[in-house]
C-alpha cells in the first residue's frame, strides 16, 4: 500500500466519523478506535480478496462503506457498494466523490436481492462484514457471483452451529468453503475470522427467494 492510498483510507474513516453526527452509521466515534477496528480490520481480507479470480469487486451491507472502501482503494478493482438505507448509500456517493474515486466505485442503494437481479452472476469478489449469519451471506451472494467467484465473510465470533449450518448447505447454495482464518488484530485482543466461500455450481432451487426470506425464513 503507498501513501497515497493510506491518505484516501484515513480520509475516508475521518468523512464518515464526521458524517456520523448526523446520520448513523457505526457505533465508532473516534479515529484511533476507528483506524484499528475499521481500517485495520477492513484490510485484514486483503490476502483473501487477492486469491479471488480478477474483475467486479461487491460489499454487501456496506454501511459506512467498511471494508468496500479501503479494500477498493488497495486492490484498484471495479467495486459497487450496496445498502438497502438510503442515507447511507448518499453519505457514501459524497466520499466517493471527495475521494475522487468516481471512476471506480459506484453505490448500488437497494436490497442484495435485488442486487442479485440487477447484476445477475456478475461479481468475481464479494465481501460481508457484519450482516448475517454464514448460511445467509451465501444465500444472497450466490446469485451475485460468477461461477468461481468468491464471497469473503468477514466475522468476529463463528458458533459450531452457525459453521455446521452454512456447511450443511454448500451443495444446496452451489457454494463450498474455500478457506478459513483466525487471527488477532494488532491490539493484542480483538479476534477475528475470515471464512471464503468459492461459487461452484449452479444452486439448487431459485435464487433469490422473495425478498426478505434469506434473513426472516432462514434456509
Ligand atoms: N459492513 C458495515 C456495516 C454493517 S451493518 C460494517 O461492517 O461496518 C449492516 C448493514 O447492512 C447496514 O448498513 C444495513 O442497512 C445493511 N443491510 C442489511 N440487510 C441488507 C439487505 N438485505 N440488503 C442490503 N443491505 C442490507
Amino acid at each position: 500500500m503507498n501513501e497515497a492510498q493510506q491518505d484516501l483510507i484515513r480520509r475516508h474513516l475521518e468523512l464518515i466519523i464526521e458524517a456520523n453526527k448526523t446520520t448513523n452509521l457505526t457505533r465508532i466515534d473516534s479515529l484511533e478506535d476507528g483506524m484499528l477496528l475499521h481500517v485495520e480490520d477492513s484490510l485484514s481480507g486483503l490476502p483473501e480478496i487477492n486469491a479471488a479470480p480478477e474483475g467486479l469487486y461487491g460489499d454487501l451491507g456496506t454501511g459506512g462503506g467498511f471494508p468496500g472502501i479501503p479494500l477498493a482503494i488497495v486492490t484498484g478493482r471495479e467495486t459497487i457498494l450496496a445498502d438497502s438505507v438510503g442515507k447511507k448509500t448518499r453519505v457514501l456517493d459524497g466520499v466517493i466523490q471527495e475521494l475522487g474515486l468516481r471512476n471506480q466505485v459506484t453505490t448500488y442503494h437497494g436490497r442484495i436481492e435485488d442486487l442479485s437481479r440487477d447484476h445477475r452472476f456478475s461479481f468475481s469478489v464479494l465481501t460481508a462484514r457484519a450482516l448475517s449469519k454464514l448460511s445467509i451471506l451465501m444465500e444472497l451472494a450466490s446469485p451475485c457471483l460468477k461461477m468461481g467467484g468468491h464471497l469473503i465473510c468477514y466475522k468476529a465470533n463463528v458458533s459450531e452451529e452457525e459453521m455446521e449450518h452454512a456447511l450443511g448447505l454448500q451443495k444446496k447454495l452451489g457454494m463450498a468453503l474455500e478457506s478459513d482464518r483466525s487471527f488477532v488484530l494488532s491490539d493484542g485482543v480483538t479476534n477475528r475470522r475470515i471464512i471464503v466461500f468459492k461459487k461452484v455450481a449452479k444452486p439448487k432451487l431459485s435464487l433469490p427467494r422473495q425478498v426478505g426470506f434469506a434473513q426472516k425464513k432462514p434456509l
